[in-house]
């Protein structure tokens, strides 16, 4: 009876919107919470790590405590948390040494998740560098992944959508599908969709028909039981463009009509939606906009 309460309970809270940023986690990890608060955010982002360098120190005892305990302060739950890996890694490399580089840095990844108590880490899917086949990077992306799941647990691996900005994959619905079609648990394994890169990609999300039309796609190719997060970035690039250019809401070619729908769609509830404009300063304000919407 009591556990029935506790997650009706639980149904309740995660149904909504929850809206933040892709805060700093300068001076540490534990900084991040504070950061999200301080801008009426209800969900964030982070690097658990500096996301251009490979090595970073391991998280400390006392850091992680300190995230846990803010979390719990300004009511972060896990599943409103949504850390992005390096921007190095790349887990479909067609070299084997770097390949193998990749893979360590992404189990590193995972395991700081699993050391703050986070349940998902977002990613690019990888570069076929034009060395090798979309066929066989698309394969080789999916072994890194199941690689990496074997060896951890509680943390989904959420691939996202890219722009298909040089031979980066993951540009269509279609390709994310088939990585996830050869991860073995699929219970550990999710999508995030950027506004920005779908729409540089060619979907062209800018109007109500536009967006109902590409999210029929996106649930009949993948299903939004996978859908783990969104990234909410107007583009500075024209539609199709290929480039991977986020600019702040309704200032970028993309508009603000997309955000209105997903505000009003309770298919995108319960899930962190992030916002990764250029313009910190006006992560309050946008927030506040699409609380509003
Ligand atoms: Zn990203
Ligand atoms: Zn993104």
């Amino acid at each position: 009876m009591f556990r029935w309460i506790l997650r009706g309970e639980m149904n309740k809270v995660m149904a909504g919107k929850y809206i933040g940023a892709h805060v700093s986690a300068a001076g540490g990890v534990e900084n991040a919470p504070e950061n999200a608060y301080q801008i009426g955010a209800t969900a964030f982002a982070l690097f658990t790590k500096n996301q251009r360098q490979w090595h970073a120190p391991p998280l400390t005892e006392t850091g992680i405590a300190t995230f846990k305990s803010r979390c719990q302060k300004y009511g972060y739950e896990p599943w409103q948390i949504l850390p992005h890996d390096s921007y190095l890694i790349n887990l479909g490399h067609p070299e084997e040494a770097a390949l193998q580089k990749s893979r360590d840095a992404f189990l590193d990844e995972i395991q700081r998740c699993e050391q703050l108590g986070l349940d998902r880490l977002n990613f690019h899917p990888g570069s076929h560098l034009n060395q090798i086949s979309e066929k066989q990077c698309l394969a080789i992306i999916a072994e890194s992944i199941n690689l990496t799941l074997e060896k951890t647990k509680g943390v989904t691996a959420v691939i996202e959508n890219t722009a298909g900005q040089g031979t980066n994959l993951g540009y269509t619905f279609p390709q994310l599908q088939e990585i996830i079609d050869q991860v073995e648990d699929k219970s550990r394994v999710g999508v995030c969709i950027d506004t920005a890169h779908a729409y540089s990609a060619g979907y062209d999300i800018r109007t109500k028909e536009g967006f109902e039309m590409v999210f029929k796609e996106f649930e009949e190719v993948i299903g939004f039981n996978y859908l783990k997060g969104m990234h909410l970035n107007d583009s500075k690039k024209v539609f199709a463009s290929k480039v991977d250019r986020h600019d702040s809401l309704g200032k970028g070619t993309l508009g603000m009509e997309v955000f209105t729908c997903i505000m009003k769609d309770n298919r995108f509830d319960g899930i962190p939606l992030i916002l990764e404009t250029p313009n910190d300063e006006l992560w309050a304000e946008e927030i506040q906009i699409l609380k509003n919407l």
